[in-house]
């Protein structure tokens, strides 16, 4: 018999945990921004980049992935303990041509990121973080609506008013389209000038301001990643402040945790390693996503004689957690879910065997052994976990990193926080399971 995580733990603790886990997410609303967070963590406890060598090491990949690990007591060939989570978020991004004038307006052109609800993004303040690069290889990072001084940026819905045709017979899912999601970017124009037929007044006013203002040329919008996140901060929710709410906890969650549990780790016994990776959103596709062969050539370069044989040990003795959040019950949508199999917020950690949909497709299923060695890691230690499945079968589903890493033949289970409004601007987690999943990888990496 499960029972409710708040009923055994330190209230204070569980809290103070979280606290940092808020600062964590008000400072990283981009992969960029995570991977740069890690590192300076990592670096705070000893870490080095994986050519300076030594025990505690890291290697990022293009400023969007990151992999950091501690060195074992065993020799590499008898596996690795690896938590993999990703550090991407869905949003909206700029597209390469993405400042227009329509109706004296300044607008931004967005393409989508990831699975969203497009109806999420309109009327809520937005904020812009990335970076451009210049022609010239110069880098200018980018982020405003963050600071209380600084604007924020919107996506303007239609009054209900006029909105009868529009949107009023369209599907829910519909009622946004992609191409509606055009950010109001700015208004101004130049004093007292005289405008010529069909001059871009507006958009040349907003050009020449980023050109004084940020160095920032219309072509080299081209050659930028800028990203439109939710400009509101992480809070507590509940007048009982048991959930953190914010935007993009799918899947910093599971990377606070994961981060957290490995600079606590001091001598294992196996080699333990950390990853945070992109892509994950949009198939794990590109050179920083799961898919990529980055994570290999990483174990490739941490083996001293790198021998085929060798590499195939290491794998095959590996075992993993993929670290993604799963779906909570929500008492107004339970017809989502089937109740007996679906997370419950305030109990704890959720371990996923599989994910995919229909009838398991596209999905690693963990063997029976393995999910074994994972309960008694969880028992042993007194965590608060939950089996469970992401909803109803037929309803639909979801897929995580599990399968990438499994077809290196290594043993791969999901386990993560459970949400509820998952992939929503507005994401909610127990605090009760934020900590105990931050316990369980940490039991994890010590065996
Ligand atoms: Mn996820
Ligand atoms: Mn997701």
């Amino acid at each position: 018999m499960k029972e409710n995580a708040w009923s055994k733990l330190d209230k204070d603790e569980v809290f103070r945990f979280s606290d940092g886990y808020r600062i964590f997410l008000n400072k990283c609303k981009t992969e960029r921004e995570v991977v740069d967070y890690i590192v300076s963590e990592a670096e705070k406890h000893g870490f080095l980049p994986i050519e300076k060598g030594g025990r505690k090491i890291y290697e990022v990949n293009r400023g969007k992935s990151v992999i950091v690990a501690v060195k074992g007591r065993k020799d590499l060939r008898e596996g690795l303990r690896i938590i993999a989570s990703h550090a991407d978020s869905p949003r909206l991004d700029l597209k390469p041509n993405p400042l227009y004038e329509d109706e004296e307006l300044a607008l931004l052109k967005t393409h989508y990121y990831g699975g969203i609800k497009k109806y999420h993004w309109v009327s809520i303040p937005l904020a812009i973080h990335g970076v451009v690069v210049k022609e010239n290889g110069e880098k200018l990072n980018l982020v405003i609506g963050e600071d209380p001084e600084d604007p924020v940026f919107t996506v303007c819905d239609l009054l209900p008013h006029l909105a009868k045709k529009i949107q009023g017979d369209k599907k829910l899912f519909d009622g946004i389209a992609g191409e509606e999601l055009n950010i109001l970017f700015g208004s101004m124009k130049e004093k007292k000038k005289e405008s010529k037929k069909g001059e871009q007044e507006i958009k040349n006013f907003i050009l020449k301001f980023l050109e004084e203002n940020y160095g920032i040329k219309e072509e080299d919008l081209v050659s930028a990643e800028i990203e439109i996140v939710p400009s509101f901060k992480a809070r507590d929710v509940g007048i009982d402040k048991s959930f953190v709410g914010a935007y993009g906890q799918d899947d910093r969650v599971c990377v606070f945790t994961s981060l957290k549990a490995i600079l606590e780790v001091e001598d294992p016994e196996y080699t333990c390693v950390f990853i945070a990776t992109d892509r994950e959103e949009i198939g794990s596709e590109g050179p920083t996503g799961m898919k990529s062969r980055a994570f290999e050539n990483f174990v490739i370069k941490m083996m001293e004689s790198p021998d085929i044989k060798d590499l195939v040990s290491v794998f095959e003795n590996t075992k993993v957690i993929s670290a993604d959040v799963s779906a909570g019950i929500n008492p107004t949508f339970k017809d989502a879910q089937e109740k007996h199999n679906a997370a419950k917020l305030g109990y704890g950690v959720v371990i996923e065997r599989y994910t995919g949909a229909g009838g398991k497709y596209s999905t690693n299923e963990t063997t029976a052994e393995f999910t074994s060695e994972i309960r008694r890691i969880l028992n042993k230690n007194n965590i608060s976990w939950q089996a469970a499945e992401l909803g109803k079968v037929d309803e639909g589903g979801g897929g995580t990193i599990a399968k990438f890493l499994a077809n290196y033949n290594m043993d791969v289970i999901d386990c993560g926080t459970p949400l509820l409004g998952m992939h929503s601007p507005f994401e909610i987690a127990s605090k009760a399971d934020i900590y105990e999943t931050y316990r369980a990888y940490k039991a994890f990496y010590e065996g």
